[in-house]
């Protein structure tokens, strides 16, 4: 996984930095830019991880030591039908640098008194090619399937609906108006203004990105 030391005081050969920023990636922690450097952000992000590991605090992952064995392990939370997961889990599985915005849109639909639930936030490859089959949604990838290279969740989309009303009604709703609004403030794209309307979908790049954000999720 690692050949060498990485954080606080570490070797921190480029590509085991890089490894290390991906498994913080996927249980949720940003380590900053996946660059390779290892900087005070990832040393930050390492004693946020040992932390929530129970381990010891002190900014560095050892090959073979009880950071990595933790942080490898992770894999085994992430089975299962995503769109039946807990919210929290569902806010886990987003891209770190989405998600904040997304937790910060929801914060300000409970203002105005809604109850917005994330029905999808990441769902796996395979799961989106059924979903193509039952022709409940028209492409094989999507927002919602981006990953780290290893196939762990960082999706750069989800669905909200409030909980009392789901898709009823959609297109007169208050909710989705307020959603699209929240969203737009956060920087986030609203499907809501498509042509094809995607009420509940919020996402964090643009369309024209699709095919990057493929390639970083190690898909070709
Ligand atoms: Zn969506």
């Amino acid at each position: 996984m690692i050949e060498a030391s990485v954080g606080e005081d570490g070797t921190n050969r480029v590509d085991d930095v890089r490894a290390i920023q991906w498994l913080l990636l996927r249980i949720g922690i940003d380590p900053g830019a996946v660059d390779g450097l290892a900087g005070l952000r990832l040393i930050t992000a390492i004693r946020t991880a040992q932390d929530r590991f129970g381990v010891e605090a002190d900014g560095r992952i050892d090959p073979g030591g009880q950071t990595i064995a933790h942080l490898t392990n992770a894999r085994a939370t992430w089975d299962g039908d995503s769109r039946n997961w807990p919210q929290e889990r569902k806010l886990a599985s987003l891209h770190p640098r989405f998600r904040s915005r997304i937790v910060r849109v929801i914060a300000a639909l409970k203002r105005d008194g809604l109850r917005p639930t994330i029905v999808y936030g990441w769902r796996s490859v395979a799961v989106q090619r059924r979903l193509l089959r039952e022709g409940v949604t028209q492409v094989g990838f999507s927002f919602h399937n981006a990953q780290t290279p290893d196939g762990l969740p960082a999706a750069w989309a989800a669905d909200l609906v409030d909980d009392r009303w789901y898709w009823t009604e959609p297109e007169c709703h208050v909710f989705f108006r307020a959603l699209g609004a929240a969203g737009k403030a956060e920087g986030l794209i609203w499907g809501g203004d498509w042509t094809f309307r995607d009420w509940a979908h919020l996402q964090g790049r643009r369309n024209a990105e699709l095919a990057s954000v493929r390639r970083e999720s190690g898909l070709t």
